[in-house]
């Protein structure tokens, strides 16, 4: 008789947007799902959802402390992602990515597992060169309001090329292009959940500048298929892969297209700069498409309408869990 023994992912920040939902999709292939998070923004409904599956297991933990635990594969997503809240306590923003990853490198050598670290685009910072292509050095300060996150995710990738090449550590690393998707906090901060959050509301659309700067947009099923390919890929792989949406569009595109998509009759307002904002980012995605047979299948049309739903709900179950006032 064989007996099958599925596997345990770890998935720090499991809680968090692209955690839940990779937690969930790992539950279904029969994975074992530990979720760490400390939930600096970690929903606790997703991990009320999640809790549901009989294979899921949540440690409230925060990964700039030391872990030991038997696990087969690390997926490391553990940090807040969105300006404002990865802009709100720098140190530790800057701290969890590099010690965070130091402390999973640790786990993945003494279990022989594999890792895979999500890294981000902004890595590449305000860019010169356009599209992006992981061979980009980037252009990136070391100092300002976003250097905690964009300094922190680059020495991550120093740790993991290192812990690769010298203790022959297991690695893998995607750079993430501007996900967005249901789980996603209504109170992200980011430009997708705002403006939708807004239309539904009634209020203003909140452009900053000009609405002139581009984004590419990457619906959050399209980037887990990616994370799932290349931590399943054979042999060792630990370059840097984008993982994005090649549709890049201006940010007054997408205020229009919220819009229009929620019959909201709010009005676009324009308010000052973000400090260090680039202007323009898109992956090429060549090196995902050769190595893992990987291109985005979702159109952002497409994506904003399961992630208006989702808020709408959201904001619905706000709403009902306002105590009454007599
Ligand atoms: N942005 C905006 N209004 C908002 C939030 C963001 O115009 O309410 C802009 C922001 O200045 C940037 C783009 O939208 O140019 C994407 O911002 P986001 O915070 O989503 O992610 P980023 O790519 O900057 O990390």
């Amino acid at each position: 008789m064989t007996v099958s023994v599925s596997r345990v992912s770890l998935v720090t920040g499991g809680a968090g947007f692209i955690g839940f939902n990779l937690c969930k999709r790992l539950l279904l292939q029969g994975d074992h799902v530990i979720c760490v998070d400390d939930m600096t923004s970690g929903m606790p409904q997703h991990v009320d959802e999640l809790r549901r599956h009989e294979n899921f297991r949540f440690l409230h933990h925060d990964i700039c402390e030391p872990l030991s635990l038997k696990v087969d594969r690390i997926f490391n997503l553990a940090c807040p992602a969105s300006p404002p809240a990865y802009q709100a306590d720098p140190i530790k923003t800057a701290l969890t990515s590099v010690l965070g990853v130091r402390n999973m490198l640790e786990l993945a050598l003494a279990n022989d597992a594999r890792l895979l670290h999500t890294s981000t685009s902004e890595v590449y910072g305000v860019p010169l060169e356009h599209p992006q292509r992981e061979s980009y050095n980037g252009n990136v300060k070391t100092m300002g309001p976003r250097a905690c996150y964009d300094e922190g995710k680059r020495c991550a990738e120093t740790l993991l090329h290192d812990y690769h090449r010298v203790r022959g550590a297991d690695v893998r690393v995607v750079r993430i292009f501007n996900p967005y998707g249901p789980g996603m906090r209504a109170d992200d901060g980011r430009v997708v959940s705002n403006f939708v959050v807004q239309a539904l509301a009634g209020e203003d659309l909140t452009v900053y500048g000009d609405g002139s700067y581009t984004r590419s947009f990457c619906y959050v099923d399209d980037l887990v298929d990616g994370i799932l390919l290349l931590m399943e890929l054979d042999g060792e792989h630990p370059q840097p892969v984008n993982l994005g949406n090649p549709h890049e569009i201006a940010i007054n595109e997408l205020a229009e297209l919220v819009l229009a998509m929620t019959g909201s009759r709010s009005r676009i307002v324009h308010l000052a700069n973000a400090v260090d904002d680039p202007k323009v980012r898109c992956p090429d995605i060549s090196r995902a498409t050769t190595l893992l047979g990987w291109r985005p299948r979702v159109d952002i049309a497409d994506g904003l309408r399961p992630t208006i739903d989702h808020f709408g709900r959201a904001m619905t179950a706000a709403v009902e869990t306002v105590p009454e006032f007599a």
